[in-house]
């Protein structure tokens, strides 16, 4: 292997390259990630053309960096793909790029007398230079391991305190104009990252999304999901709709797939804040966000759109156990309608 000194301060790149102008062969090679390697006018930087994919890869019980919910990952940036009409690399010349970026992220990690390094594994593809001339088949597309950023424990004992904001599109918005692409996980993240600053100018920690008619959707970089238990002690969990226009969550479908083995009941919204106080029939046991790399993150404060929900229970052992089921890492389940 070449020693592209990727670890702590870089890191590990591997370049999936059109091997001609058909788009069906890629090679796969390590690239330095100190270099250069995408131009200027490529249209994933200069439109935000493109997809992508954020897993998270962990130590299986061997020592070996293992990528969570893998397939489910491929099968997303597949429709992704498929929404975006952008022509991207196979399942297996992905998993050979993901498996040659590990194993240079784990040879560094060892050296670096680090044994339980865990790795975030960014899958990128944008449609190329304009004009295409420039490379023939089109797509750039690259895979990167980074070390994962160390948990915040503080944060989720504490539970988040979350702005509600108003993404302005209807929940059939996503239906009557599929080109907004929201179930499709494109480049275009600058407006998620405006809601998460503004947030944190607001004092919040993080954001719930609402539709311009009111129903509750997604966090900018998670999904969100409720548990609660009813008058005869049945505990159910709900998410939003996803034919609302929100991502469909890979973490969200695991514990879902857990949940589901262990007796829960499952809900595919549609959800409203003032379903998150709960009511007669049902208590509300616990909101949170979930996202591969951050997990299973509880909500303990809501507000803006008119709505001040300044206490939600945050309980820590329902945490650990959802987090269970997230580990099992079941193959994804539906992911509702
Ligand atoms: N929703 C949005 C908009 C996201 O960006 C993400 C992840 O980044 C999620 C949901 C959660 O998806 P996953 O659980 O597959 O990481």
């Amino acid at each position: 292997m070449t020693d592209h000194a990727c670890g702590p301060l870089a890191p590990c790149l591997v370049m999936l390259t059109p091997a001609d102008g058909t788009g069906s062969a890629w090679t796969v090679a390590e690239a330095d990630p100190r270099q250069p390697q995408i131009l200027v006018t490529d249209q994933g930087l200069t439109r935000g053309d493109g997809l992508f994919e954020t897993a998270l890869a962990v130590p299986d019980d061997a020592g070996h960096l293992r990528v969570r919910k893998l397939e489910a990952h491929l099968q997303r940036l597949a429709g992704s793909a498929a929404a975006l009409r952008l022509p991207v690399p196979g399942a297996d010349d992905w998993r050979a790029a993901i498996e040659t970026a590990l194993r240079g992220f784990a040879a560094h990690a060892r050296a670096a007398g680090s044994l339980d390094a865990r790795g975030v594994v960014r899958l990128t593809a944008t449609r190329g230079p304009e004009p295409a001339e420039e490379r023939p088949g089109g797509a750039s597309a690259w895979v990167l391991v980074s070390p994962a950023p160390a948990p915040d424990p503080e944060l989720r004992d504490r539970g988040l305190d979350a702005l509600l904001l108003n993404r302005g599109l209807d929940s059939r918005s996503a239906e009557r104009a599929p080109w907004l692409l929201t179930e499709a996980k494109t480049l275009s993240y600058a407006i998620n990252m405006a809601a998460l600053r503004h947030a944190r100018e607001q004092g919040a920690d993080d954001v719930v999304f609402v539709s311009a008619d009111g129903q509750l959707l997604e966090g900018p970089t998670s999904t969100m999901l409720l548990a609660r238990r009813d008058r005869q002690g049945r505990r159910e969990l709900v998410t939003p709709l996803r034919r609302q226009g929100i991502l469909a969550g890979t973490s969200q479908a695991v514990v879902f797939a857990g949940a589901e083995a262990a007796g829960w009941r499952l809900g595919y919204g549609p959800l409203v804040p003032a379903d998150l106080l709960g009511g007669q029939d049902a208590r509300v046991e616990g909101v949170w966000l979930v996202s591969s790399v951050r997990g299973l993150m509880p909500v303990r404060s809501l507000r803006g759109e008119g709505v001040d929900i300044p206490q939600l229970p945050v309980d820590a052992e329902l945490t650990a156990t959802l987090e269970g089921y997230l580990r099992q890492d079941l193959p994804a389940g539906p992911h509702g309608s």
